[in-house]
């Protein structure tokens, strides 16, 4: 049996959890182990926004210049009915709300974000980075974690330049097919459809949801000038809502509308446990997207209609969730614990999970420094300190599911409210304001 060389800590999972925790932990002094199952890092998804509750930590990273770059900087959030063209909601994301809580709120791609981070991780030089490593099996002992760990041959080539510097693989791990490693602790950071929840809790259930997300970038200078945007645009319909914001400096257009289809919960499981290359991914044919956007966009303003004619490629994902967390015990046990969509899957109705996947992993990290505890003690003080948190945004994002996408008299004291009490609404210190 191999003993990994770092302080013990062995996170699986290299995605924006993984990552922050990466290099949240290597900013306290601390190296880590960093297990991604893909042999490369690719340009999976689309764009997400950030609220100043993830930026504010971005920021202490030294991630601001990055951010500065690659996201854009919307003015506003402005929320309309989707047979609507005018603004029932808004809230200004000026420099008032930056300064009143010391960080901005960005949209950015997923990729871009990645990349920031990885080379972030690169730069502070205190974790060994494993791609085409696979965990899978565990077993937790009372002094640490036997791990199994299944690797293929890495191909550098198919990573992007700035992604394939010296640490893609280091230390003792030679390629073999699987190897067993006895580690201090384990951080289960790998995702919805997480292999480390399954063995560590094999009683936690995710759900599949009806709702399907298709998302698509697009250059802004493709589009009609009056379907080019500059804030966020959110338009609420029956079933159904679509949010637009700009990416890439403003240069791009990400769209993403969530509706809800008629599906089969089994296939919908099923699929999610089968498909470990993209757990999300769902295979649409153009007829039958076709046909959901017909339906979907009924009544739909022709601004609205427009730009989904104006196009093309979009990608489909079938949306997990679970239910809120109920105690600390689900996210730590003894010395294994799980971070970001592993620990709290969620609807993206707040727009939250990286954001609070950098949340854990600056939680953890500020756990971990606490030399005078024992690995599990501090493994503990980080789920104590993340639970309730995680808990209430995972319940926030299931309402907004059902306010968003409601109809009929629901829908009306839902715009009523939007209409009267606007910004108080929109803006939320609970979530924002997060230290
Ligand atoms: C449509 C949509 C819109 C969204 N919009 C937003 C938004 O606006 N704002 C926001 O904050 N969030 C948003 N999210 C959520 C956000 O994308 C996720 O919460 C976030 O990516 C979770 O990060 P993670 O690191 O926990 O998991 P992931 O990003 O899924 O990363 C998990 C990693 O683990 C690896 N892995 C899996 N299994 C193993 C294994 N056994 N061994 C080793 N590695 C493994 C995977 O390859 C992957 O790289 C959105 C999500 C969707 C679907």
């Amino acid at each position: 049996m191999h003993r990994l060389m770092s302080q013990g800590m062995v996170i699986a999972g290299a995605g924006m959890g993984g990552l922050s925790a990466s290099i949240a932990m290597g900013l306290e002094g601390f190296s880590s182990t960093l297990l991604e199952r893909r042999d490369a890092f690719a340009e999976l998804g689309a764009g997400i926004q950030l609220g100043p509750n993830s930026t504010r930590i971005l920021k202490q990273w030294g991630l601001m210049p990055d951010l500065e770059t690659y996201a854009a900087w919307p003015k506003q959030i402005e929320v309309f009915r989707f047979d609507q063209s005018s603004v029932l909601a808004k809230l200004d994301l000026g420099a008032h709300f930056k300064d009143r809580y010391g960080a901005p709120y960005v949209t950015i791609h997923r990729a871009d974000l990645q990349s920031s981070l990885f080379k972030r991780m690169l730069a502070i030089g205190q974790t060994d980075l494993r791609m085409g490593s696979t965990l899978v099996d565990l077993e937790n002992q009372h002094n640490g974690v036997d791990i199994e760990i299944r690797t293929q041959p890495l191909s550098l080539a198919q990573n992007p330049p700035d992604l394939s510097a010296a640490q893609t693989m280091k230390g003792d791990l030679d390629c073999s097919e699987t190897t067993r490693l006895h580690v201090s602790v384990l951080i289960g950071a790998d995702g919805v459809s997480s292999e480390v929840r399954r063995l560590q809790w094999p009683h936690r259930r995710i759900n599949a949801t009806p709702h399907l997300a298709y998302r698509a970038t697009v250059p802004q200078k493709l589009l009609p000038l009056k379907l080019r945007q500059h804030g966020v645009r959110v338009f609420l319909g029956p079933q159904m809502h679509c949010v637009q914001y700009p990416i890439r400096g403003g240069e791009w257009l990400n769209i993403v509308a969530l509706m809800e289809a008629p599906f089969d919960a089994d296939h919908a499981n099923n699929s999610m446990r089968s498909s470990l290359q993209h757990a999300w991914t769902e295979k649409v044919s153009l007829d039958a997207r076709r046909e959901h956007f017909r339906l979907a966009l009924k009544g739909a303003s022709a601004e609205l209609q427009d730009l989904f004619k104006a196009v093309d490629e979009w990608s489909a994902w079938r949306l997990f969730d679970a239910n809120p967390l109920s105690s600390a015990d689900q996210m730590v046990q003894g010395r294994v614990a799980l971070l970001g969509d592993a620990a709290h899957p969620m609807l993206p109705f707040l727009a939250q999970g990286a954001g609070m996947s950098i949340e854990d992993a600056q939680r953890l990290a500020k756990a971990w420094s606490h030399q005078d505890l024992s690995p599990g003690q501090r493994l503990q003080t980080y789920g104590n300190a993340r639970w309730l948190r995680n808990a209430r945004v995972q319940r926030r994002a299931k309402v907004n599911a059902a306010v968003f996408h409601a109809s009929g008299v629901k829908a009306v004291l839902r715009d009523l409210g939007l209409a009267v009490l606007g910004e108080r609404l929109l803006d939320m210190p609970w979530l924002y304001g997060y230290r």
